[in-house]
């Protein structure tokens, strides 16, 4: 269960639940609490048996997030963002 929440924790850590989201993006420390925990190449970091959960939880984010919130999944590779086709935090 830890490892399907993982990618998010380190922003969760370093801002708090209650941040102010549209500022959060021009810190540096975003880039390495959200964009690069939302890499792929994270995988190589993550226990062999729970890469699965890992990797799913930036598969769901790649759709889910647009905009400033996308996912670059190949970072710091390739600093390409994957736009997603719905944003789940606007309702
Ligand atoms: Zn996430």
């Amino acid at each position: 269960m830890f490892w399907s929440v993982a990618a998010d924790i380190p922003m969760l850590l370093a801002f708090g639940p209650w941040a102010d989201w549209d500022e959060v993006k021009f810190y540096k420390l975003y880039y390495y609490c959200y964009v690069l925990p939302h890499s792929l190449w994270m995988l190589f970091l993550v226990p062999a048996r729970w890469r699965l959960l890992y990797a799913l939880h930036i598969i769901m984010d790649v759709p889910s997030h647009t905009g400033e919130w996308s996912v670059k999944p190949l970072t710091p590779v390739l600093d390409w963002p994957v736009p997603g086709f719905y944003d789940a935090w606007r309702v």
